[in-house]
């Protein structure tokens, strides 16, 4: 088939719920439950891998190699939720990141809206054993009030997750802000204005300083970028980096400890020419580029 053709996996991987001697497996959580303004990010998993297939041609730029000659890496398909039953949400999301994990594979989940994140965090920290370092992307802190353990809202995940110690507020950061919370929980901000004003490259530089060699999660919420770049999400703010920015930032990210990664919030139904599933899939495939490298250079995770 061409590419393009046929039915379509993230980078054309093989669609497979085998997991043995995968280092990483790509799959997707098609939720919308817990938006607060525009739903369809359920439709992102699809947009991503259709939007993906464009760069399955050619070597990736500017790494001019071919990541899967050294990474093993499958589409694993979506985890099954029961859209009609809240409940069973955070249980179900849980039990398929654990499944991945206890393989020994590095997960790149595709929201879904960002609420997604909190139970990937859940199972990566039970993984990992300690506060994970969250490298966080974003237009919003997404550590707004939280009603509590009964409710699913993709703006107070991060609250929960550092109450109850999932995440270490303090060798976290998080990058592009452009919303106000009065209370930030501590975590260390790189805004919007700060990236404009100082550029990517300083950008990076910080986010290794702070994360260092601890375990890190990086979530990519799309709509850190601005909606110049990436339309197709369902809560847009003005102001946000540049897809440019963003690239510059996730390939330099080598240095650090990745355990595992999502990209969310893509809600393909606002997009306009594909363009925010297509940056979408850029960055996930830089990500596993940084990978890639990680695994030949024998930087493991620790
Ligand atoms: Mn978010
Ligand atoms: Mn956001």
């Amino acid at each position: 088939e061409n590419t393009f053709a046929g039915v379509l996996s993230f980078l054309r991987r093989k669609y497979t719920r085998d997991l043995a001697g995968a280092d990483v497996v790509v799959s997707g959580v098609p939720l919308d439950l817990a938006t607060t303004f525009r739903p369809g990010a359920r439709f992102g998993p699809a947009a991503i891998r259709a939007a993906s297939v464009q760069l399955a041609e050619l070597k990736p730029f500017p790494w001019g190699f071919d990541p899967f000659d050294d990474l093993a890496v499958i589409d694993y398909g979506d985890c099954w939720l029961d859209v009609h039953d809240q409940a069973t949400i955070v249980p179900a999301i849980v039990e398929h990141a654990r499944g991945i994990l206890a393989s020994g594979a590095t997960m790149l989940t595709f929201g879904g809206d960002h609420f997604v994140t909190y139970p990937l965090l859940k199972a990566h920290a039970e993984r990992f054993g300690a506060a994970l370092s969250l490298v966080h992307f974003d237009a919003h802190c997404d550590t707004w009030h939280d009603e509590g353990p009964a409710t699913i809202n993709h703006g107070t995940m991060f609250r929960r997750a550092a109450n109850e110690g999932l995440v270490d507020p303090a060798r976290s950061v998080q990058v592009g802000i452009r919303t106000w919370n009065d209370d930030f929980m501590g975590f260390r901000l790189l805004d919007a204005p700060w990236v404009h004003e100082n550029g990517p490259a300083a950008a990076l530089a910080r986010i290794l300083e702070i994360v260092g060699d601890r375990p890190a999660y990086l979530t990519f919420d799309i709509d850190c970028l601005d909606p110049a770049y990436a339309p197709g999400t369902g809560t847009p703010v003005p102001g946000g980096l540049t897809t440019a920015q963003a690239l510059a930032i996730v390939r330099g990210l080598e240095p650090a400890n990745l355990v595992g990664m999502d990209v969310v919030e893509v809600a393909p139904a606002y997009d306009a020419s594909e363009v925010t599933a297509l940056a979408a899939a850029h960055i996930a495939s830089d990500l596993l580029c940084v990978l890639r490298n990680r695994k030949v250079k024998g930087l493991g995770r620790r």
